[in-house]
């Protein structure tokens, strides 16, 4: 007994649930500290899986490890992303209920690892056949190639995923993963023209640059110098000591062929977003923009197979409409610039889209039970916070929402079917905050589509003023506008402050109407005119067309059972070994895991069905073995009160039993061992 105590000492507890002091952040990150030094990266909430990044290898995803993980139940073994992986895939099964893993946490803290991890687990332990086998290369594949185009060197994250990524796993009757089909998110596209100090452009130009081989390079027009590109100098950092950009060429490459992809458009594309950043404007006296790098035309020519000559007037002008007549009117430099740069993105979004779509035509399967995994941006707060963060903690609102409807929600629905009373747990609704962004007709997003579209005077300002006349007394709210006509000293005039379930943040409205237009769409806006008269496309915003992706991707998750894994970063100096107190206790904020754990602890951590239950334990009890006449519930009931359950430990429902704390069941089971 001593030595176990010692043991619980030394590296906590494997379940928050069974910490003395719940309701101490202290004791709750005293826990994580312990076992994060101890290599123990895992920890359960219930059925909710904390992940800690180690910055390291660690000896623990070998093929025996995945074993060890088949067909077992959580609190038989020590937490790890695999018993998340099983279990959601023997519920799957058995329940024949479609999955998802949900994975959230902020750039670096260990989600894209995380999801691939899931991903091995299936590929190695699912049974396969030689079709399957296909298919689940191509699932695998698909990571590094998604990578490739997606992910980024950022300050925070020498990896990091710059879409969200919901990824369907598709399985046969047997279990065995046929297929699946993944929807990405928000990609950043700005990225592609502009770098912050420090940070990349996508990994891809870099490894075709470094790892391209000669006669492709010559064929693309390329040098084996990524120096001389616009788009890849932003952030003066070419080369990153834990990326290998040649070998990593050599990877994406083969899964580019294992997928299918066999021509070199993809290539071809890539190049010209090379060259269109290196396309240079010099001035007439008209103020007009003309073109004076002809060398970067003529590859952009071959490359995209248009005509030199239109491509330049696309450069230098933009198309309008006036009475009903189109009509090309000359774009000064620096708006020839932007068109250039607004080009640039558009063709990387779009083949980014492609690509994704590609893949999926290489997955495709149909009527398959599933397993979704959701890899998306975590909660953000920077210094400064503009559109991207608003999108972002907009997508976390929702995902919170879900949570709520999910779990809670479910929880208290279930305690009610059983018949067991339901202490109800005080939480916060986060739905408040979700109206406020997304109403119809009177929600932030509206508004800014409004301001948007609106010809005339509309700019960020605009749209910060209509906000305050039309949102400005909602509790979740503020600028630095007081009510009485004062200024809130602690705010900018160019910024407003919502009150997110995670914390406050600022956002600055500087751009928020040009990203949200899309700037690609930004001469369209009188097209668009027209159009509404005719009714018969209709641009969206990015706003909106964001919106319209996250409420179908709720659609998606709502149909599921879900689990979900919370990956914490410890450090910011992406380091083994440092666990930075601050950092972690603000990620167990926004995380919202106090509360998770708080509702956890509030209900009861287990409940099995009075058949499964029986089953399991029965030989423990001489009234019970071998065979129980009577009703189950008798049964589990007579079992329960031979085993020393007390009655503040267990409740009995309508048809199965409830126990409230983890360690009731640990002691049963090790009885089970004897
Ligand atoms: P982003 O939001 O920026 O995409 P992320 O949460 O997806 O971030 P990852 O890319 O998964 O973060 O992890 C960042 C890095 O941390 C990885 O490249 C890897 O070096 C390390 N890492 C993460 N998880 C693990 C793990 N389980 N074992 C070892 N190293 C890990
Ligand atoms: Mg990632």
């Amino acid at each position: 007994m001593e030595s176990a105590l010692t043991a619980r000492d030394r590296v906590g507890v494997q379940d928050f649930v069974l910490l003395e002091n719940h309701t101490s952040e202290v004791a709750f990150i005293e826990n994580l500290r312990k076992r994060f030094k101890e290599n123990l990266i895992y920890t359960y909430i219930g059925s909710v899986l904390v992940s800690v990044n180690p910055y390291k290898e660690l000896e623990i995803y070998s093929k025996q490890h995945m074993e060890r993980y088949r067909g077992v139940n959580f609190y038989e073994v020590s937490p790890h992303i695999y018993a998340v992986a099983d279990n959601a895939y023997r519920s799957m099964r058995t329940e024949r209920r479609d999955q998802c893993i949900l994975i959230s946490g902020e750039s670096g803290a260990g989600k894209t690892e995380a999801s691939k991890k899931v991903l091995q687990y299936y590929a190695i332990t699912c049974p396969a056949s030689e079709h399957v086998q296909t298919i689940k290369d191509r699932l695998l594949q698909s990571n590094p190639v998604l990578e490739a185009f997606g992910n980024a060197k950022t300050l925070r994250n020498d990896n990091s995923s710059r879409f969200g990524k919901y990824m369907d796993i598709q399985f046969d009757f047997k279990g065995a993963p046929v297929g699946g089909h993944i929807i990405n998110y928000l990609l950043e596209k700005s990225r592609v023209v502009h770098q912050s100090h420090g940070e990349r452009n996508f990994h891809i130009f870099y490894q075709l640059i470094e790892g391209g081989e000669d006669d492709l390079l010559r064929r693309l027009g390329l040098e084996k110098n990524a120096q001389q590109y616009q788009f890849l100098v932003k952030g003066n950092c070419p080369k990153v000591s834990s990326i290998n950009d040649r070998n990593d060429w050599k990877i994406v490459r083969k899964a580019l062929s294992i997928i299918g992809f066999t021509d070199d458009e993809l290539l071809n594309i890539i190049a010209s977003v090379l060259h269109l950043g290196n396309v240079q404007y010099g001035g007439e006296d008209s103020g007009s923009a003309y073109i004076t790098t002809e060398t970067q035309i003529k590859y952009l020519a071959r490359l995209l197979g248009v005509d030199g000559t239109i491509l330049k007037e696309a450069l230098t002008h933009k198309k309008i409409i006036a009475k009903g007549e189109e009509l090309m009117s000359p774009l000064n430099q620096e708006q020839a610039a932007s068109a250039r740069d607004a080009l640039s993105k558009a063709i990387y979004g779009r083949t980014f889209t492609w690509l994704v779509n590609k893949i999926n035509d290489s997955l495709a399967y149909k009527n398959a039970s599933v397993i979704g995994l959701l890899d998306i941006y975590g909660f953000e707060v920077f210094q400064n916070n503009s559109f991207e963060q608003f999108c972002i903690n907009y997508c976390n609102e929702k995902l919170q929402q879900l949570f709520i409807e999910l779990t809670l929600k479910s929880e208290q629905e279930e305690y009610e079917a059983e018949g067991i009373t339901w202490e109800p747990v005080q939480y916060f609704n986060n739905k408040i905050i979700c109206d406020l962004v997304e109403e119809k007709f009177k929600g932030i997003i509206s508004i800014l589509d409004e301001e948007c579209l609106r010809p005339g005077d509309a700019s960020d300002i605009t749209f910060l003023e209509k906000l305050e006349d039309t949102v400005g007394g909602h509790a979740h709210f503020l600028t630095h506008k007081l009510a009485d006509g004062k200024t809130r000293k602690v705010m900018g005039r160019e910024e407003f402050r919502l009150i997110h379930y995670a914390g406050e943040v600022n956002y600055n409205v500087n751009g928020f109407l040009d990203k949200n237009n899309d700037l690609l769409f930004r001469n369209l806006k009188e097209v668009r005119e027209q159009a509404q008269k005719k009714k018969d496309i209709y641009i969206y915003t990015a706003a909106t067309q964001f919106k319209n992706s996250l409420a179908k991707l709720m659609e998606i998750l709502m149909s599921k059972e879900p689990s979900y894994v919370r990956c914490i970063k410890p450090n910011d100096a992406k380091q083994a070994g440092r666990f930075d107190e601050v950092l972690i206790r603000h990620q167990v904020k926004y995380l919202g895991l106090m509360e998770n754990l708080r509702v956890r602890r509030a209900g009861f951590a287990y409940r099995r069905r009075y058949e499964t239950f029986l089953q399991r334990y029965k030989s423990l009890c001489p009234n019970t073995w071998p065979n129980w006449d009577g009703r189950l519930v008798d049964g589990v009931s007579t079992l329960v009160k031979h085993l020393g359950y007390k009655p503040e430990e267990y409740k009995l429902g309508r048809t199965k039993i409830f126990i409230r704390f983890p360690k009731t069941l640990f002691a049963t089971e090790d009885a089970l061992e004897v």
